[in-house]
């Protein structure tokens, strides 16, 4: 399988020098060149399948042209070597658990597979050079990022984040690792960092001495497995003997690459009916539902900072993935937005209610759910994060303390080394071209 830019003026290239490259020399972002459609029959039975076992059925239907099926499965056992459970916290609204991996977000799983997917390939390349692999984060993807990587061969990851704009725990989980994770503290806001790592890789200069790649939902090895979780969430519904062809489910989105991946399922086959792509503040995608125009913003911070985007990378993609189509993007996905408040009163209401407790992500897509699920309809909504990793927040609105796992808290007792830094693309440079 070849892969194509979004910008439509880049060559085709194999899976590995997608993954490799991250963006595409047009600066488009790579996709798939066919989506290949999973066999009806897989969902008749998907009920009754294990979570690697659908993934491994997924992948070989993505990779399987380009990967050993061996290797495939072993990369799939290996990293989803933990439970992504579907827990009904209304009548029609089930939570589907994404925070049980080791930085407890939704991103570990993208994370490792990327990781794992790299040193396969990289394997097999008659280069051995050290890859460089630039992140820039809001938070959670920086430690997903940094602890999915960790200790791989041949690998060095740099991790941007914006200096105070992420939680005490969280930057904890990527500036305490040492080893093949370097941390740079930026001066600036999540969009600086981002500009500085898609400066990196435009500059000829830095990509003819160093083997750059990104990490970021950018990159199709960590964006495409991320639609294991609906198939998934799909056969535990049917377990649950839900009526299938009235599933709804929403994201809480922030760089769109897991509603991005979602969007892809949907069209390999899987019957989701809508999704509903859900905002913080941060909604320019909201905003293009509505009128039928992109208007990227600066972003606004938010308690629900993993979403603090103000011009969603992934939104090339989905726009492609639609011919353009403002009325088909329309078909298939709503939108909405919420302030901190609304979010707030979300996790408040609804732990006084049933005693679930949501993180701030996770309830701003259980807002959506409740005001726009349908009659009839059943909905899932993705829990991104563990609430503990936004415990400041969630404390204060239920006015109770919230027990940090152990593997959070862990991360708390390492030493802080990070790099200081501008939010200058010069300075980032000047760093880069002194490693090796
Ligand atoms: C990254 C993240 C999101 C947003 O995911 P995108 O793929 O960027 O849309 C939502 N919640 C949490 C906790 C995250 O870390």
């Amino acid at each position: 399988m070849k892969y194509y830019s979004t910008n439509h003026n880049a060559e085709l290239v194999t899976l590995k020098d997608a993954i490799i490259k991250g963006l595409a020399p047009d600066r488009g972002l790579y996709m798939p060149e066919r989506i290949p459609s999973i066999p009806t029959a897989f969902f008749k039975h998907i009920g009754e399948m294990s979570l690697q076992d659908i993934a491994y059925v997924v992948a070989n239907t993505l990779f399987g042209e380009d990967m050993e099926s061996a290797s495939l499965k072993s990369l799939i056992d290996e990293t989803l070597n933990f439970d992504i459970p579907l827990v009904k916290v209304a009548d029609d609204k089930y939570s589907l658990e994404l925070f049980h991996g080791p930085t407890l977000a939704f991103k570990d799983v993208g994370a490792r597979f990327m990781a794992r997917m790299l040193a396969y390939f990289n394997k097999r390349g008659s280069a051995d050079r050290t890859i460089h692999v630039l992140v820039a984060t809001s938070g959670d993807t920086g430690s997903a990022v940094a602890n999915g990587f960790l200790n791989v061969p041949g690998v060095h990851v740099h991790v941007l984040y914006p200096k105070g704009k992420v939680s005490p725990i969280q930057e904890a989980q990527f500036t305490t690792l040492g080893n093949n994770i370097t941390a740079l503290e930026v001066d600036g806001t999540f969009d600086d960092c981002q500009a500085m790592v898609k400066a990196a890789f435009s500059d000829q200069e830095v990509s003819s001495k160093l083997y750059l790649t990104s990490a970021n939902s950018i990159n199709v090895a960590r964006f495409l497995p991320q639609m294991f979780y609906y198939y998934h969430a799909y056969a535990q519904l049917m377990r649950d003997g839900v009526d299938m062809k009235n599933v709804v489910v929403a994201v809480p989105s922030g760089n769109f690459g897991n509603i991005c991946s979602a969007l892809i399922a949907k069209r390999m086959g899987l019957p989701i009916k809508r999704f509903i792509a859900a905002n913080n503040r941060n909604d320019v995608f909201f905003q293009y539902l509505a009128t039928g125009t992109y208007t990227p913003r600066p972003s606004v911070p938010t308690i629900a900072n993993a979403m603090d985007v103000g011009d969603p990378s992934n939104f090339a993609r989905i726009l492609d993935l639609y011919g353009n189509s403002h009325e088909r993007i329309c078909t298939d996905i709503s939108g909405c937005t919420y302030d901190d408040d609304t979010i707030r009163r979300t996790i408040k209401e609804e732990y006084d209610r049933s005693g679930y407790l949501l993180d701030p992500h996770g309830a701003v897509a259980y807002r959506a759910l409740q005001e726009h699920l349908n009659p009839g309809e059943t909905g899932v909504f993705l829990e991104t994060a563990h609430p503990a990793k936004f415990k400041e927040t969630v404390e204060s609105v239920i006015g109770k303390n919230v027990p940090v796992p152990k593997r959070l808290s862990a991360f708390l007792s390492g030493e802080k080394r990070v790099v200081k830094m501008s939010a200058l693309y010069p300075a980032f440079k000047k760093y880069l071209l002194a490693c090796d």
